[in-house]
């Protein structure tokens, strides 16, 4: 679990790249463990719709509380920064905004029309909300067209009250299944932690559930607790049962698995369509 931190030219650069276009990553803003390698390989996963969350995920380091305002310059920075970075492949993420009323989806769709504009070849992965269930919302981000379409389900509906609380575990499979109804084609990605008091059968049960909603792609890595103030970690994993967990997804039948430790959420994403 040791990462040596290695912060060369490449990621200074890319630091000041974003600071520029006052631009936000999940990979600083929730303390990713892979910042210093993405960086170092010139990507990152951009976060929009602000650095505040309406939500309150007990993992998370992300701030909580009242956002801000929408900021309508940010889908245009973003992908002048695809473009600078040069980027073939496009990871854009966001707090959860249940203050909009469409939590953002407008803003997503926003963000991939002007990516497409700015670097036509690159291709998109979009990590979302699960936009209080609003189908529409739904519906609005897939029109824009994005590569993959990821939501995590993050943990096992057990645990849902004590690790994200405003979240519905029913809401989430519920995202994944009507993505696959409005676009039969598009590939779909879900992603957990374990680590954080699940049982086997229950993390079996999830994979089961995602199958059962034609999600194509799975990503299973190591909780890391930020904080102390933040959840324990409650079991650590070797990298042999991270195998094992891969092989039952890949027998599950998913298209495409990450499992291993350090493992998250959009690490390696360009190679997994
Ligand atoms: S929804 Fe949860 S995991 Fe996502 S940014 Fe907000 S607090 Fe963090």
């Amino acid at each position: 679990m040791k990462i040596k931190p290695k912060a060369g030219q490449r990621y200074e650069y890319v630091k000041q790249l974003l600071g520029t276009n006052s631009l936000h990553t999940v990979c600083q803003e929730a303390g990713c463990p892979n910042i210093f390698k993405c960086f170092e390989s010139g990507t990152a996963t951009l976060l929009i719709l602000g650095d505040t969350c309406t939500r309150k995920c007990r993992f998370c380091l992300v701030n909580k509380g009242l956002p801000k305002e929408v900021d309508l310059d940010e889908p245009v920075r973003v992908a002048r920064a695809v473009k600078e970075l040069g980027l073939g492949f496009a990871v854009v993420t966001s707090v959860t905004r249940d203050d909009l009323p469409d939590g953002g989806a407008s803003v997503f769709s926003k963000v991939v029309r002007e990516i497409r504009r700015f670097s036509p070849g690159c291709e998109i992965e979009l990590l979302i909300p699960d936009f209080a269930g609003s189908r529409e919302s739904l519906t609005a981000v897939i029109g824009a067209g994005p590569d993959i379409l990821n939501h995590n389900v993050e943990t096992v509906p057990r645990l849902y009250p004590l690790v994200r609380p405003l979240a519905d575990y029913q809401r989430s499979l519920t995202l994944m299944a009507n993505a696959k109804e409005i676009s039969p084609t598009l590939t779909t990605k879900s992603g957990l932690m374990i680590g954080l008091g699940e049982e086997l059968n229950e993390v079996i049960e999830v994979l089961l559930d995602l199958r059962r909603a034609e999600c194509d792609i799975i990503t299973i890595g190591q909780y890391l607790s930020p904080t102390p103030d933040h959840l324990p970690v409650a079991r650590y994993y070797n990298p042999h049962e991270f195998e094992e967990f891969k092989d039952i997804a890949q027998r599950l039948g998913f298209a495409h698995v990450e499992s291993a430790p350090l493992v998250r959420s959009s690490y390696r994403s360009a190679k997994q369509l």
